[in-house]
């Protein structure tokens, strides 16, 4: 499975958290994508926040 993020996808958010945990102090949160239908970690992208998420108030 690809995202158009380019992020790394997690298939759950307990495994992104997981990673979080790995990382303490960095400016990262878990948060889903509806591009891919996983979780990602860190901000929003430019593409998630216009049109490529938002594939559900399409119709
Ligand atoms: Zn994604």
């Amino acid at each position: 499975m690809t995202c158009p993020t380019g992020k790394r996808i997690f298939d759950t958010r307990a495994q992104a958290r997981a990673l979080r945990k790995q990382h303490p102090g960095a400016p990262r949160r878990a948060y889903y994508c509806d591009a891919c239908h996983g979780w990602h970690l860190g901000r929003l992208t430019r593409p998630v926040k216009h049109g490529v998420a938002h594939n559900r108030d399409a119709t």
